[in-house]
């Protein structure tokens, strides 16, 4: 039987963008490294988008009473990647593709082995995330919206289920798992605006999902 531990090993962090619900974990992460079950001997990776660094260093800056005072650096070895250049990461590497949010974001593709992962980050439909995505293995997407959900002031930042869908469909990709999905959404209804347009296969992810490629 799988368990969620024999996983549950990080090589490295990339954050997309610096929207709180995509950086704040790194702050109960550094617990995890520093303290508890992610332990390790060398500081974890975390790559950060031009800019993010200063922004969680302002934000962590109010901790510098914990530890030796380097509360990121001492659990963290903390870059800012170059979203227009490949990024070597072990036997692997990741690419990006910005995205059409409302801050700056990127996609980002992880390739090892002939194997791809492709994450959407936030995004509205977007040519250059479908172009990142081509013929991935994985497809994780966003699908915040509801069926027929606005956005606010008409301005676009994320996509449907349906949407996330399309996106697959015109990318090519073997398997679409929908992420970053409302509470108020049922992962049926998920599914269906997905597969409306998406005729591979379709999962919902939740937590402690281990994703095979
Ligand atoms: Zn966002
Ligand atoms: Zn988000």
């Amino acid at each position: 039987m799988r368990r969620y531990a024999d996983y549950d090993r990080l090589d490295a962090v990339v954050i997309s963008h610096m929207h709180a619900d995509h950086f704040l974990d790194l702050i109960p992460l550094r617990y995890a490294v520093r303290y508890g079950s992610k332990r390790r001997e060398n500081r974890l990776p975390v790559w950060m988008p031009p800019g993010g660094m200063q922004m969680l260093r302002s934000m962590t800056s109010v901790f510098t009473g914990e530890g030796n005072g380097d509360f990121l650096d001492e659990a963290f070895d903390l870059r800012e990647f170059d979203p227009a250049k490949a990024l070597p990461i072990g036997d692997g590497r990741l690419r990006f593709a910005p995205t059409t949010h409302f801050i700056t974001s990127f996609a980002i593709r992880y390739e090892r082995n002939g194997s791809s992962l492709t994450y959407s980050a936030d995004t509205a439909p977007d040519a250059r995330v479908v172009a990142l995505a081509r013929e991935t293995n994985l497809f994780l997407c966003e699908a915040t919206l509801l069926p027929g959900e606005l956005e606010h002031g008409g301005v676009r930042g994320h996509s449907s289920s349906k949407e996330a869908g399309q996106m697959a469909a015109d990318a090519g990709v073997e398997r679409l798992v929908l992420t970053h999905y409302s509470q108020d959404a049922s992962s049926d209804d998920l599914t269906a605006g997905a597969r409306a347009i998406y005729k591979g296969d379709v999962t919902v992810a939740d937590d402690h999902h281990i994703l095979e490629i």
